[in-house]
């Protein structure tokens, strides 16, 4: 129908995770719908569905084809949409499920961690145009080639904010098992605060720095398609079903304080990502990793160089193929030695005009130091300090930090 908001929602794996809360999801819609929007809702695959396949496949093959396992890992998505489309037709409400080949989702072809190229969303607007809910499987899409593919761990996100830019949504709305963003891990900070809005920019980086709320490519899409985005928890009452949340958008203010003065919008630490220490035969070396990096599709984070030795992050999920380039090149006598460890865990304080003086760096490494937790490689931008903690101590770093800069109340 002409003249109604377009929403798009998307629902995690834990709010979907059992017949219950499939129940719980498909009454939110019926609000929502009756609120008067058209929607396109976007599911993950119920709770640990895309684990336990993970599992599964490695428990029938040693090295199962990429090909294969995103043919695999698409079926949790396919189960959930149709559950949830099963559960709106017992409402009355009129719905269809559609895989993220049949909403014209267009992406690269390399398995397991394709980029979205385009979206046709000619048969989305087809669906919505006949007044059904459109319900959209996460985190696929197909090649060019028509290969299926998916985006990577936790791409969901992406598909919802993809989906809202291509066909113009008027906001995004990611429903999860927390009530927004906040200033650190709720669960590791009981008294962070939460924040009401967020500018993009800054939801870019704790997004990247471990916050795990947002996918972070899903962030820097709404920010390039101008998307408001907002983060809220479906595990609340149904009655409070506007207001709650964290709203991602342009041109939101973070703190009162003095107009120039640097202001701290989260403290998070990093997990899931692996050391890796390298000593160089040659200088020119270097551009031999980042060949490698480039055609395997891995990221390299925070690389520093010196004197013949090159330390870096990578993610955990490309340790094995990190692995495997790192011998080939010390076989090839171009590494002499080369380590890969979960020793050292990236901490990271986003904020906003650290770079204007050494002030915030500073109340940083003090902190630290005042609770003896040993620091190396401090890098600081205008809207990030990062510190690398040894990790049995990533905790205590990020309240330690967090108490510097929100004092508790
Ligand atoms: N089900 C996928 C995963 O677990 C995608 C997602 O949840 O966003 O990574
Ligand atoms: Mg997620």
């Amino acid at each position: 129908m002409k003249g109604m908001a377009l929403l798009v929602q998307k629902y995690g794996g834990s709010s979907v995770g059992s017949p219950e809360r499939i129940q719980a999801v498909a009454d939110r819609i019926v609000l929502s719908r009756n609120a008067g929007h058209q929607l396109v809702v976007v599911v993950s695959a119920m709770g640990n569905a895309t684990d336990e396949l993970i599992e599964l496949a490695h428990r029938v093959s040693r090295n199962p084809p990429l090909r294969e396992m995103d043919m695999l890992l698409t079926a949790g998505e396919r189960v959930s949409m149709a559950l949830l489309s099963m559960a709106l037709s017992d409402r009355g409400v009129s719905s269809v499920s559609l895989t993220g080949s049949q909403s014209g989702i267009i992406t690269t072809s390399s398995h397991r961690r394709a980029r979205i190229q385009k979206i046709y969303g000619d048969r989305v607007r087809h669906a919505l145009d006949e007044d059904r809910v459109v319900i959209v499987a996460g985190f696929q899409g197909v090649s060019e080639s028509k290969e299926v593919t998916t985006l990577g761990r936790g791409g969901s996100d992406t598909t919802a904010v993809a989906l809202a830019a291509a066909l113009g949504a008027e906001s995004c709305e990611i429903y999860t098992d927390v009530q927004g963003v906040f200033s650190a891990d709720p669960r590791v900070v009981p008294h962070s605060r939460r924040w009401s809005t967020l500018p993009y920019d800054l939801m870019v980086e704790i997004a990247h720095r471990g916050a795990g709320v947002l996918h972070p490519r899903s962030v820097e899409l709404a920010r390039r398609f101008d998307v408001p985005l907002w983060v809220r928890s479906s595990f609340t009452s149904l009655d409070s079903l506007s207001i709650e949340g964290t709203k991602i958008m342009s041109g939101s203010k973070i703190s009162d304080r003095g107009m120039e003065e640097f202001s701290v919008v989260g403290v998070s630490s990093d997990e899931s990502k692996l050391w890796v220490d390298l000593e160089l035969m040659r200088p020119t070396v270097v551009g031999s990793i980042w060949d490698f990096a480039r055609q395997a599709q891995v990221a390299i984070h925070q690389p520093s160089f010196s004197e013949g030795k090159m330390r870096f992050f990578i993610d955990q999920e490309t340790e094995a193929e990190w692995k495997k380039a790192l011998e080939k090149l010390t076989y090839e006598g171009f590494v002499s030695k080369y380590e890969v460890s979960s020793h050292w865990v990236p901490v990271s304080v986003v904020g906003e005009r650290f770079t204007q003086d050494g002030a915030a760096l500073c109340q940083v490494v003090d902190s630290l130091a005042r609770s003896s937790i040993f620091v190396t490689m401090g890098a600081a931008s205008p809207l990030v300090i990062t510190v690398n903690v040894p990790r049995n101590r990533a905790k205590e770093a990020v309240q330690v930090l967090h108490e510097t800069f929100f004092q508790k109340i």
